[in-house]
């Protein structure tokens, strides 16, 4: 996996990324190709224990509308009995059912004696202490959810939770004028299941940043033509890789210049010849954690999707992937119909349910490849890799007659919302600030032609 500074490795480097993807893709959609749709990753129930009963089925029913099945059991009777029966893929347990704590020895109990564990998810309806969490972990909680328990964020967790592999492989960018040496720490990495790239030429760190935008970038410190530090500095002032960590990797054992290096940029040191684990470890911790806290950055709290800021530069990386592997690009803009009216009849805590429920709604229509923004208030913004207009139109097409069928609960009558759409291809002379307004003018378009609508612009 090292030669992808060449050009004429650039397709097979590609086709690798792709391979490597699709095999560790695991959260499937309705429209994703049959091979990988005959494993969908929540077939077996989820057993769901609150100590308000009432809120458990209401959440399975909510659920049930996004093709998760779950069931929400009244009594610890019945989990065993359920338990014994059939293993679920994944518990959802209330630290308080049946007595204060006392989900926690329940859940504790009946992961004892299976071959596997089942995934664990505690709840609490308050803040829980410290204590409390720390006897969640050991009870082998591997997540902790508090407050309203919403079906979005639980159904995240889930998802995560109980794909067969939970993420994507960490990627790491090596930058290292030794191709001997980069080869051998790819080859360490590749071993823990890490995807590489390196490069022997400092110069084209940049372009390869853009392209293959690694979780953590290992750099050489002495190199002809820019040092480590220096081209450490040159990635920190692009905002987006300020969050990237770089470490340093050098046969310099002088402490002194060790620290003059990362004073100046880089956050870690690690001297030649190293430990293989220990290059592992140090990698994977620091590439996981910076992983997750970017996807809490570029994340918009309210619905989980990316912000507008990340949507557009995702824009951008597709458009630039896209160009280049000649494959089509599709960018649709939503705006949820009279939007106003909805939260001058019905409050504002109904109107951010109903932007909620079409995130939702969004994430389990569109396919995993699309990437999915709140792009304002009540906007949403779709990228669609090797999508082309047609497909586009028809899927957006498809959700907005769905979306349209929901019925939200509200007095004096249940509420109905519909919302219109702009979508239009990428081609040649089309920059992603272009795609991104000429959407914005077929959605225009689209609330002209009366709303609830799909208004495509042919390319
Ligand atoms: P149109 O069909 O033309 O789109 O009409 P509209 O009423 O949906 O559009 P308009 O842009 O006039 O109003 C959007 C409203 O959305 C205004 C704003 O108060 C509300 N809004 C924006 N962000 C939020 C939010 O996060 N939560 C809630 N509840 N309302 C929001
Ligand atoms: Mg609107
Ligand atoms: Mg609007």
């Amino acid at each position: 996996m090292s030669e992808a500074v060449e050009p004429s490795q650039g397709c097979r480097q590609q086709e690798h990324d792709r391979l490597l993807h699709r095999f560790v893709r695991t959260g499937l959609r309705k429209d994703d190709p049959p091979d990988l749709a005959s494993l969908p990753p929540m077939r077996k129930p989820v057993y769901i224990l609150l100590e308000d009963h009432d809120r458990a089925e209401r959440l399975a029913q909510q659920l049930a509308f996004f093709g998760v099945n779950v069931q929400a059991l009244p009594s610890a009777d019945t989990f065993k009995a359920s338990m014994a029966e059939y293993l679920p893929s994944a518990i959802v347990m209330d630290v308080d059912f049946t007595g204060p704590g006392a989900g926690l020895t329940l859940a504790a109990q009946a992961q004892q004696g299976l071959q596997n564990t089942i995934p664990l998810l505690f709840f609490s309806g308050h803040e829980p202490d410290t204590p409390t969490r720390l006897d969640a972990v050991r009870a082998g909680g591997q997540g902790f959810l508090t407050g309203t328990l919403e079906p979005s964020s639980l159904l995240e967790k889930l998802e995560l939770m109980t794909s067969a592999i939970p993420q994507e492989p960490l990627r790491v960018l090596i930058v290292d004028d030794s191709r001997a040496q980069a080869l051998h720490t790819e080859r360490v990495l590749n071993s823990a299941g890490m995807l590489t790239r390196s490069l022997t030429e400092p110069i084209r760190a940049m372009a390869e940043l853009a392209d293959f935008q690694p979780d953590l970038i290992i750099l050489d410190l002495y190199m002809p033509g820019c040092t480590g530090p220096e081209l450490a500095k040159v990635i920190r002032h692009n905002d987006r890789y300020v969050s990237v960590p770089i470490i340093y990797l050098s046969a310099e054992d002088d402490l002194d210049k060790q620290l003059d290096a990362m004073s100046e940029a880089g956050d870690d040191f690690l001297t030649k010849p190293f430990r293989s684990r220990h290059l592992i470890t140090t990698v994977r911790n620091r590439a996981a954690r910076a992983r997750h806290l970017k996807a809490r950055m570029v994340r918009d709290s309210l619905t989980g999707l990316y912000n507008h800021t990340h949507i557009l530069q995702l824009l951008e990386d597709c458009s630039f992937r896209a160009r280049r592997a000649e494959q089509p690009l599709s960018f649709a803009m939503l705006d949820i119909d009279h939007f106003k009216k909805i939260n001058d009849r019905h409050g504002h805590p109904m109107g951010d349910r109903v932007i909620k429920s079409l995130a939702l709604f969004l994430k389990q229509r569109l396919r995993k490849t699309d990437f999915i923004g709140r792009y304002g208030g009540e906007e949403f913004a779709i990228v669609m890799p090797n999508t082309t207009l047609e497909a586009a139109h028809k899927v957006l097409d498809e959700i907005r007659r769905r979306f349209a069928e929901i019925l939200y609960p509200a007095q004096p009558r249940d509420l109905q919302c519909t919302f219109s759409a702009g979508v239009v291809q990428m081609d040649e002379a089309l920059d992603a600030l272009t795609m991104a307004s000429a959407a914005d003018e077929a959605l225009y378009r689209a609330k002209h032609a009366g709303r609830n609508c799909v208004v495509r612009v042919e390319p």
